[in-house]
């Protein structure tokens, strides 16, 4: 029934999370199995957003159908909303799709007033539990609907227990609660200028639209942002018959996880309250006992909720995360939900449940998230260590790190040449910083989210990073940052987790990164499902070490030009873009030529034959010269000291050049093969440098591949050109050295236009390599520094776009490119090898896409690897079920 807003919760087949939500869903699925779930309704996600799309208004339609499930539960339990003597209570609980844990609201208790609460004290023979429930419903349902602060509640109830020298809530009788309540009415009436609601029916729909408005809280919006959970798929609401915890000492309320999801051990997990109910344990206001004593105080109960437990995981096939209520000596579940779990304990839990045979290991690959697995392969902060936060901000980039704070990126580079290990504490940062960004151990931006230009260069290098963390506040001026009470200055020592984004005083002790037996092993099954291959990007000698040690099977991207940037080099690298005549260039590049040839020789023995795409200098070549406003400072200051100076001549000169290279949109300037075809030497070195080292690390009997890339191709003919030169020198130094190169010669595909003519393209190259981080700025026609720092953040919170595309590639538009690439360089090439290197190569959906297009490599910065093998893997499986109707479908 497309109108159907409501559903009993034995009238809808479980599994519906997108309808139900999933707490709906779940509760629902454990009706029907048999387990003892107290009764009720949901009213569905398709309710919610009609809600919205009303203006905030509940449809006549909808009110009636509740009212009808409400006529239904109420025959069923035998109570009635409102009624005196037996009044039915309820409570009123969010539940979306995805769990967002305690990011929506909740109401227990519903239907109490001043009358109903003095039946259920005659009807339970228990005034104290009676006025107790009453206090709490008056306490949540102001907190959640009329918008009350809730600690003005706890303070006045600290107050009266102070006055009446009790220690705690338990102690309170029925007339102190009577007492409480009272107060707690006038304060409300105080804070709101109304007076407590007492028609149960009013209550019921406040509180359903101020569940319905909780999906649009300042916390739900933050935690959809981070999880990349769509704004538009709206909450399910249920209403559920109370069951009470606090109704003495043969009750009580708690939460258990059928396994450890810290460390994955297979083992009951949790925690409960005697006389309490389900929000005691979470608020923390009583210090919960561990579930193993449960076993002690009530035997039956525990065996009962360890048989339900078991029955669950089975069911659901994944580790479960469930909220039982006692109430006098009865067992409740009031729900259940696939349990959040840390990287480690999602490996073990995978990995184990395998051996006891619950899953096979297709189905134990999927279970793992590839984004979470990368946490574990950074220093992680020891959680046993006690820790003062200062504050949190955007998780940004994983790891941990601790290091003196420094505001300044030239002053983090100087420190950590002496050995310091320092944290650069910026409002943001812009493409400038990055030499600060690689020397700190990590980097903090009161401004600017995950995909801030500080966040991409940290993923990128395996750093940890802290971005927007707007409550600190960064006065650059005294050198210090503000973060609540305290005041850190320049030079102290913090320590800073960029898996979480917290920030701490201090130094906190630090684990190495383990890969565990069962990480290896996980791998190792995903190595087995795919042929998808995974290399790396990777510079120099560390990364591809790193690259290997983290299972990836060869290179995918080399960029020379970082070899440029070395301090010792940068001075030949400036004579060679300086000089006027090409004589000049080429005993410049001759220079080169040395260091350049041995970076290779290094990267070509770390690989042991694995293929190595190295990629020709790409940047435009100001990004090597000094910076324009410098030298104008410098040059205006030296004319005041002597105007004559030789050095003056100097700097006036280099800033003329400087000034002459200049470009008003270097992004689409004079880069990529641009530069080789206008200087055509510059290329030739380069490619002088890779055969030669070729042929001196093949003379060691190792074995070399390398793939010649040429790269921002936009026309045929700038290939061709290039293809020739490359062609001509290994010519040349294969009859000098005697040795036959394994080399290929292809492209980068990053411009529309070279998309477009791919199979014009293909002719001339052995593969194409889509740079994707390029293709979606000439796709789009965004500059990513631009954009990131203006605009797409608004474009992603306002839904114009659904993810950052330099995140996740863009399918519909820049994807399209891609496709049709590929299918064009094959048709006219059918051996054209095809990968991926731009940032999206580490992406589990970006990899399904290319997955699906038959790309034979993704290639990502080496700390993605592994977590890029496992969404291979699972790009693999899917592709497979997808074709295959009978494969079982979980969750
Ligand atoms: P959250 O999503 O924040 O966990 P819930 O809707 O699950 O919110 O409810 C909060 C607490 O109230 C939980 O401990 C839950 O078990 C308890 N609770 C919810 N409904 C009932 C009920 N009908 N009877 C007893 N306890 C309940
Ligand atoms: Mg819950
Ligand atoms: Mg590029």
């Amino acid at each position: 029934m497309d109108n159907q807003f409501v559903f009993m919760f034995d009238q809808s087949e479980g599994g519906k999370k997108e309808l139900l939500g999933g707490k709906g869903a779940n509760l629902a699925e454990m009706t029907r199995i048999g387990l003892p779930v107290p009764y009720g309704f949901t009213i569905t996600t398709v309710a919610c957003n009609a809600y919205y799309d009303a203006g905030q208004i509940i449809s006549p339609e909808v009110e009636s159908q509740v009212l009808e499930a409400l006529r239904n539960l109420e025959s069923r339990t035998g109570k009635q909303l409102g009624d005196l003597a037996n009044p039915l209570l309820v409570s009123v609980r969010s539940g979306a799709v995805h769990s967002m844990p305690g990011m929506m609201d909740t109401v227990l208790n519903l239907g109490m007033n001043d009358e109903t609460v003095k039946g259920m004290a005659e009807l339970t023979n228990n005034p104290r539990f009676s006025y107790d429930s009453y206090r709490r419903f008056i306490q949540m349902f102001s907190n959640v609907v009329l918008d009350v602060d809730n600690y003005i509640f706890e303070q006045r109830l600290e107050d009266i227990r102070e006055e009446k020298g009790y220690h705690s809530d338990t102690e309170l009788q029925a007339d102190d609660w009577k007492q409480v309540i009272e107060e707690f009415k006038s304060l409300v009436y105080k804070t709101k200028k109304r007076s407590f609601p007492q028609d149960p029916k009013e209550q019921l729909f406040l509180t359903i639209n101020a569940v319905f408005d909780s999906w649009n809280n300042q916390r739900a919006f933050l935690y959809r942002r981070l999880h990349d959970i769509p704004g538009h798929l709206g909450t399910a609401v249920n209403i559920q018959s109370m069951v009470f915890g606090n109704m003495g000492d043969d009750s009580g309320t708690g939460v258990a996880f059928t396994r450890n999801p810290s460390t994955g051990e297979s083992k009951l997990y949790g925690e409960y309250l005697i006389n309490a109910q389900g929000e005691d344990v979470v608020a923390g206001i009583r210090t919960p006992q561990p579930i193993e004593s449960l076993q002690k105080e009530m035997p039956d109960v525990y065996q009962q909720l360890v048989n339900t437990c078991e029955l669950l995981e089975n069911h659901y096939k994944d580790m479960q995360d469930i909220e039982f209520t006692v109430e006098r000596g009865n067992l409740y579940i009031l729900q259940t939900r696939t349990g959040k779990r840390t990287a480690q304990a999602a490996i073990r839990i995978a990995v184990e449940m395998v051996k006891e045979k619950i899953m096979d290991q297709r189905e134990a690959l999927l279970r793992v998230d590839p984004d979470q697995i990368s946490q574990l392969l950074h220093h992680r902060i020891d959680p046993e260590q006690k820790r003062e936060q200062l504050a949190v901000g955007l998780p940004a980039s994983p790891g941990a790190a601790t290091g003196q704070v420094v505001f300044d990126a030239d002053e983090a580079e100087e420190l950590s040449k002496d050995g310091k290990k320092v944290i650069l504490v910026r409002p943001e940062t812009t493409p400038d910083d990055i030499h600060g960004i690689v020397a700190a151990q990590a980097t903090v931006t009161s401004r600017g989210g995950m995909t801030s230009h500080a966040a991409v260069v940290a993923r990128g290098m395996g750093k940890a990073c802290i971005c927007g963390c707007d409550s600190i506040k960064i006065h650059l001026e005294s050198n210090q940052f503000i973060a609540g009470p305290t005041t850190v200055n320049h030079g102290d020592t913090i320590t800073i987790d960029g898996s979480t984004g917290e920030i701490f005083l201090g130094e906190i002790p630090m684990i190495e990164p383990e890969l565990s037996e069962e990480f290896q092993l996980l791998l190792s099954w995903s190595d087995e499902e795919t042929n998808m291959g995974v290399r790396a990007n990777a510079d120099n000698p560390v990364d591809a070490e790193k690259a290997l040690e983290f299972g990836a099977v060869g290179i995918g991207l080399c960029r020379t030009e970082h070899m440029f940037m070395d301090a010792s080099r940068i001075p030949t690298v400036q004579n060679m873009i300086l000089s006027e005549t090409t004589k000049e260039r080429k005993d410049a590049l001759a220079q080169l030529l040395p260091m350049q040839q041995e970076d290779f020789e290094q990267i070509f023995e770390t690989m042991q034959g694995y293929p190595i795409t190295i990629r020709l200098l790409d940047p435009p070549l100001h990004e090597f010269l000094p910076d324009k406003e410098e030298l104008l400072v410098d040059v205006t200051r030296m004319h005041l000291e002597d105007p004559h100076s030789s050095e003056l001549q100097e700097k006036q000169n280099l800033l003329r050049k400087v000034r002459l290279l200049e470009e008003s949109n270097p992004m689409l300037g004079h880069r990529g093969c641009r530069l080789g075809m206008m200087y055509p030497e510059i290329y030739e070195m380069q490619v002088m440098a890779i055969f030669n080292a070729m042929s001196n690390v093949m003379d060691k009997g190792i074995d070399v591949k390398s793939e010649i890339m040429i790269p921002l191709v936009s026309h045929v003919n700038e290939l061709k050109k290039m293809r020739q030169l490359v062609i001509n020198i290994g010519e040349q130094v294969q009859e000098e050295t005697g040795h036959v190169f394994d080399y290929l010669i292809g492209t980068m595909i990053e411009t529309p236009r070279a998309a477009l003519t791919a199979d014009q393209i293909a002719e001339e190259a052995d593969f194409y390599s889509f740079g994707t981080n390029d293709l979606t700025q000439t796709t789009f026609g965004f500059s990513r520094d631009d954009a990131e720092g203006k605009f797409l953040q608004h474009y992603v919170e306002s839904d114009v776009l659904k993810r950052n595309p330099f995140v996740s590639l863009d399918q519909e538009g820049v994807g399209k490119l891609v496709e049709s690439g590929v299918k064009l360089g094959r048709e006219a090439n059918p051996t054209l090898k095809a990968g991926i290197c731009g940032e999206h190569g580490g992406e589990k959906e970006s990899i399904q896409f290319c997955f699906d297009l038959g790309m034979d490599y993704v290639s990502c910065s080496p700390f993605r690897v592994p977590s890029a093998r496992l969404a291979a893997a699972q790009a693999t499986i899917r592709n497979e079920r997808k074709n295959c109707l009978k494969e079982p479908q979980y969750n």
